[in-house]
């Protein structure tokens, strides 16, 4: 361990610390540079789009992909030489294989007795993981007379059979329609909570990681865009790729922008308002407004004028999206039901926003 590190020694030997991991296939890299310490029990989601790098990060920390650079420690000792089988780790991969000439049972019992786990305790083990995953009377069906999300659950347990204390998620409610999904994500909190191993979860799908994770750790071309709570991401993305990846952003050009006291004086067709915290580094500044965070005003109102170009009703909510006096398309959110002011296409109104929920970047 290095002596000037700022963090307790009980952090760093408890959890997995991925030290400036590099991964490179010939000329792609797959991952430049990354660090993150994951604390042991807790759940967190990699995010990001296809190819930002994902799978190569769980498959390194699985063993089956051999870095180029950097370390990964497991509660404080590097596990890079150790071979996959000897780190303990439990692992779903997307399209979760299982074998298709063993029942439930045989499939979950697999890892058992490649560790020549005797006889009886691998009967009762299997048991008792089949109960906990809801497929207690199902051991002795095949994979093909099972549903997706049976076949799922098969998977998850073979990976849990061996109270691995690290379990690695990779897109595993893909082939799942939606109300299973949404099933299987709840399934998925409750069982962290009950075994309370570490888990990383690997998502293109920001709702599922936004639900599921303690934390986020959002992925861009290989590095790390932002990692932090749900919620943190969400209120205060970092750059403009998380802004526009983490739930809708409008991103307005402003006209003029001051530093002043706490923020920044901000100008957009005459409207000003005061925008909290740094510019984000590089880049022109563009002001990031979450629809939900606008509003739409008759035309003598304050604000900047706009022309109402089309008004969609999602139920609780209503989408209004407007085009600005600068030509700039602006969405504006909020509750359908609750407003004695409701615009038609074609009306001359006025959108404004809270500029406290703003931000630069
Ligand atoms: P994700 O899981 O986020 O979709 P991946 O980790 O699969 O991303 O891929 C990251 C990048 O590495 C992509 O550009 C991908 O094309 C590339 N890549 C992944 N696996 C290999 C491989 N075995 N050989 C060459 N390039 C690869
Ligand atoms: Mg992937």
């Amino acid at each position: 361990m290095n002596a000037a590190d700022q963090q307790p020694p009980a952090d760093r030997s408890q959890g997995l610390s991925i030290e400036r991991l590099g991964v490179t296939y010939r000329e792609v890299t797959a991952i430049d540079d990354v660090s993150l310490e994951i604390e042991r029990g807790e759940f967190i989601a990699f995010l990001g789009p296809s190819g930002s790098g994902k799978t190569t990060i769980l498959m390194s920390i699985a063993g089956f992909t051999k870095p180029t650079s950097g370390d990964i420690k497991l509660d404080g000792r590097s596990i890079l030489d150790m071979p996959p089988e000897d780190r303990g780790i439990g692992v779903v991969f997307q399209g979760y294989a299982l074998f298709p000439h063993l029942t439930a049972a045989q499939n979950i019992a697999f890892p058992l007795e490649m560790r020549k786990v005797d006889r009886s305790a691998i009967t009762t083990r299997v048991s008792k993981i089949l109960d906990m995953v809801g497929l207690g009377d199902l051991g002795g069906r095949y994979p093909h007379e099972m549903s997706g999300g049976q076949q799922q659950r098969v998977a998850l347990a073979r990976a849990l059979v061996f109270e691995p204390s690290l379990l690695l998620l990779d897109e595993p409610l893909g082939a799942l329609d939606k109300d299973r999904r949404l099933a299987m994500q709840q399934e998925f909190r409750l069982l962290h909570k009950k075994i309370g191993a570490t888990i990383i979860y690997v998502t293109h799908d920001q709702h599922e990681a936004l639900s599921m994770a303690d934390r986020i750790a959002l992925m861009d071309k290989g590095r790390i865009a932002q990692v932090g709570t749900p919620s943190e991401i969400f209120s205060a993305p970092a750059s403009r790729f998380v802004a526009g990846f983490i739930g809708e952003c409008n991103f307005l050009k402003a006209d003029t922008v001051d530093r002043e006291e706490g923020g920044h004086r901000v100008s957009v067709a005459g409207y000003a308002g005061h925008v909290r915290g740094a510019q984000a580094a590089g880049g022109s500044a563009a002001l990031a407004i979450r629809p939900h965070h606008a509003f739409i005003a008759p035309h003598d109102s304050i604000g900047v004028p706009a022309t109402v170009s089309d008004v969609m009703f999602l139920g609780e909510l209503t989408e209004y999206i407007t085009r600005l006096s600068s030509g700039e398309e602006f969405r504006i959110r909020r509750i359908s039901d609750k407003h004695d002011f409701n615009p038609s296409i074609g009306d001359h109104v006025k959108a404004g926003w809270e500029w406290d929920r703003c931000r630069l970047c």
